[in-house]
């Protein structure tokens, strides 16, 4: 009887980007014959890729790595927390080995060390797009790590160091390998997406015959081109994001940004040290949306942030409100152990922060309803991502909505409808982010 092969049980906590690191640690087991189980029991090791930018994750980051340690007992630590080897190893000495964010090699170092891969030559055998924590139909695709940025809630770039762009062919090609392999919506994610390239100095690397420079623009015409959804997450808003608006008016990219603004009043955010200026901005959206009126906005807000006063509060959901931000996600100030806010004089009261979130959200409702009720009648595509036993229908997404963060369409199923294709629906009642829709009539 051949000897099973050794399996894996993977935890993944945290972002996007964090998903990513996980997606490519999967490849790589895979790729050298380990199994994968998706239960602690079936699993001899366990890898938990942790999350560390706020307490709370941090906080959930160490009540999984006891959890893994209570149910299988052979547990390797990575991702952000991992940065933080004495906190871990304080709460938890029983981990095998800890190591930091995207260090993929440390990884699996420590699981050869601790459970020795089989050789199986068909094992070795891995598809060119790699395995995937997302469904088959989209992926994310990281084009840099780190960032050039020193916002002071944040302890992201003392974990990730700077902006490491990745040469834009390598991101072409995975993205081609990925669209190949049946991927029909790109996610492109980073710290900072329209940085991209900075630090390489938009070097050029070769692509289909031809020298492309490593920048923004010109990594979107190029995805623009494969032929399905392209989105764009984390782009803040230098100049030349502009330049992009119209390739979404062109249908080139989608028409959606994902621009976490934090905050909208001045002085918070001088003293939040956001980058890229945010003055004339509703301007600039103004004029985005002249060119392109499809475009969606979707931001993250921070409330009761050191120093914040009922003006700048106001000044914030005024901000929302003018700007027609589409999808808006609100979180309290929180202290993150290392972060310069910290030690901000000023902290706001937690009931205070509770009462602005409050109002923001209840804010953020309105709009959703608003957006909703406005979709009523109309005919839109959608990307089918599962079907949901309970309503007993699809669920997709539109244009506007990312997948995980956004909202949602519950089609009714009809024949020939997949998982993963785009259909066309005629949306039937809407409450807020969650619409429903029927396939239309051709
Ligand atoms: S832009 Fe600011 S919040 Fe985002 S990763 Fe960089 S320092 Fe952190």
């Amino acid at each position: 009887m051949p000897q099973s092969a050794p399996t894996i049980g993977l935890v993944s906590l945290g972002c996007p980007k964090a998903l990513v690191d996980s997606e490519r640690i999967i490849t790589r087991l895979r790729a050298q014959g380990y199994q994968l189980s998706a239960d602690y029991d079936g699993a001899d090791l366990v890898i938990v890729n942790t999350c560390g930018f706020l307490e709370t994750a941090r906080d959930e980051s160490l009540e999984a790595i006891g959890e893994a340690l209570a149910e299988n007992g052979k547990v390797v630590v990575t991702g952000c927390l991992g940065a933080e080897a004495e906190l871990i190893l304080d709460k938890h000495p029983g981990v095998l080995a800890i190591t930091g964010p995207h260090q993929y090699e440390a990884v699996m170092q420590a699981v050869h060390a601790h459970l020795p891969p089989k050789h199986d030559p068909k094992l070795d055998l891995v598809p060119a797009a790699g395995m995937r924590l997302t469904p088959r139909h989209y992926a994310y695709v990281k084009i840099s790590e780190g960032c050039n940025n020193r916002c002071s809630f944040c302890i992201i770039p003392a974990l990730r160091g700077d902006l490491a762009s990745r040469p834009i062919n390598a991101v072409l090609k995975e993205a081609e390998n990925l669209v190949t392999a049946g991927v029909k919506e790109l996610l492109i994610i980073s710290q900072d997406t329209s940085a991209y390239g900075l630090d390489l100095k938009y070097a050029e690397s070769r692509w289909k015959g031809r020298s492309v420079p490593a920048k923004f623009q010109t990594l979107c015409e190029e995805l623009g081109q494969m032929g399905v959804w392209v989105r764009l997450h984390y782009v803040y808003p230098y100049p030349h994001v502009d330049e992009v608006i119209p390739l979404m008016a062109e249908g080139k990219i989608l028409p959606y940004l994902d621009i976490p603004f934090q905050h909208a009043s001045p002085s918070v955010l001088k003293a939040m040290r956001r980058p890229a200026n945010q003055e004339r901005l509703l301007d600039r959206i103004a004029q985005w949306r002249l060119l392109c009126p499809e475009l969606t906005l979707r931001s993250s807000f921070i409330v009761g942030f050191p120093g914040e006063t009922e003006e700048d509060y106001e000044a914030l959901l005024n901000f929302v409100e003018e700007a027609a931000i589409d999808r808006a996600g609100c979180f309290k100030y929180e202290n993150v152990a290392g972060a310069a806010s910290a030690s901000l004089p000023d902290h706001v009261d937690e009931e205070v922060k509770q009462e602005r979130w409050e109002g923001f959200m209840a804010l953020q409702t309105e709009l959703a309803h608003a957006r909703g009720d406005d979709m009523l009648g109309r005919r839109t595509t959608v990307l089918i991502d599962r079907f949901d036993e309970e309503s007993g229908r699809f669920e997709a997404r539109t244009k506007a909505d990312a997948p995980e963060i956004d909202g949602v369409v519950f089609v009714r199923p009809a024949p020939q409808m997949k998982i993963g294709e785009f259909v066309e629906v005629v949306i039937t009642d809407a409450e807020g982010h969650e619409l429903y829709g029927e396939a239309a009539a051709f």
